[in-house]
């Protein structure tokens, strides 16, 4: 089995590259590492069944490889990443997924979407199930990542109709662990690496938006077996336990035994209110459903952020 991956140093990313070298797959990783390191690689880069290539998937690459999956995974895709790249954001979203649908139609291989729970924009339905449209603001601070994504969707499925590409479309709710940078934006690493240097959690807005946090050992389960099943609609797979941002910055200041303090922002530009992924469809078409706990998963990351700062 031989896998093309763009975002190949990513947080994602990486934790497949990881999973397919431990099943034996042969990986090409692609990465431009605007937002991301090699270092999350570092176990599997000198991998005999491990290729790197640094590239901006944006931009046309020629494999002469077979290739059985392409799976799509570059992007800025934390809100502060994206709006400091949004062209880039845009390009990797419209382009990229062309580029990359392209490889997957020329070597007859099956193509995987990463999308994401930000196609729903603010949603008005709760939880949000795979057919709810959304409600994006298409100029909106927002609207580089949730359009592109958008885009990426409606060219998978063209690709799908017209020349008849297998494809797995994954919308990724909130999802967190190790390999995160610890200054990506997010709430989780965020409010951990404030947490753990004493400073004030910094919670934007209230903190009564809420937000449902999946393991990333979870994720790459539930993305594993999409890979083994013939479902070609777009499938959410995100943890339903939905928590408010006041209530994970009390957890984290709790777990890891810290004196911070909470500091209040204001809330960024069409910040959505509340997300929670429906996932029936996931637990029907895949049987599975998210395993880890808030409490165990948070655990293990503090523990990785934990580390590095004491091996950095
Ligand atoms: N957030 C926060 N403090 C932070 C970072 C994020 O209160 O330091 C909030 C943010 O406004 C949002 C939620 O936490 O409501 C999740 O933010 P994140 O950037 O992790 O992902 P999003 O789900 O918004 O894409």
């Amino acid at each position: 089995m031989k896998i093309f991956l763009s975002g190949a140093c990513g947080f994602i990313g990486s934790h497949l590259c990881r999973a397919f070298i431990e099943r034996g797959y042969k990986v090409i990783g692609v990465d431009n590492l605007i937002t991301s390191s090699q270092d999350n690689l570092r176990d599997i880069i000198k991998n005999k069944n491990f290729l790197f290539i640094e590239h901006d998937i944006s931009k046309e690459l020629y494999i002469a490889d077979k290739i059985d999956w392409v799976m799509h995974f570059a992007s800025p895709a934390s809100p502060p990443d994206y709006s400091r790249y949004p062209i880039k954001t845009l390009k990797v979203g419209s382009l990229g997924t062309l580029n990359c649908l392209g490889i997957a139609k020329a070597k007859k291989a099956k193509f995987f979407l990463a999308s994401t729970s930000e196609v729903y924009g603010d949603p008005q339905v709760h939880p949000q199930p795979e057919e709810y449209w959304g409600n994006v603001n298409p100029i909106g601070l927002r609207s580089c990542y949730d359009e592109s994504k958008r885009l990426a969707e409606a060219l998978t499925f063209a690709y799908h109709r017209q020349h008849k590409v297998n494809i797995r479309i994954i919308r990724i709710f909130n999802t967190y662990g190790p390999f995160m940078r610890a200054d990506d934006g997010r709430v989780v690493s965020n409010f951990i690496n404030q947490a753990l240097e004493g400073k004030d959690l910094t919670i934007y807005g209230q903190g009564e938006q809420t937000r449902s946090f999946c393991y990333i050992d979870d994720l790459v389960r539930g993305i594993l077996k999409l890979m083994e099943v013939e479902y070609q609609l777009p499938l959410n797979l995100g943890n339903p336990s939905e928590v408010k941002v006041v209530d994970l910055a009390r957890k984290i200041i709790k777990m890891t035994r810290s004196s911070s303090t909470i500091k209040y922002l204001p809330l960024p530009q069409d910040d959505p209110k509340r997300r929670c992924p429906d996932i029936k469809e996931a637990k029907k078409v895949l049987g599975w459903k998210p395993k880890i706990s808030l409490s165990e998963g948070l655990k293990k990351t503090i523990e990785y952020f934990r580390n590095l700062k004491h091996s950095a």
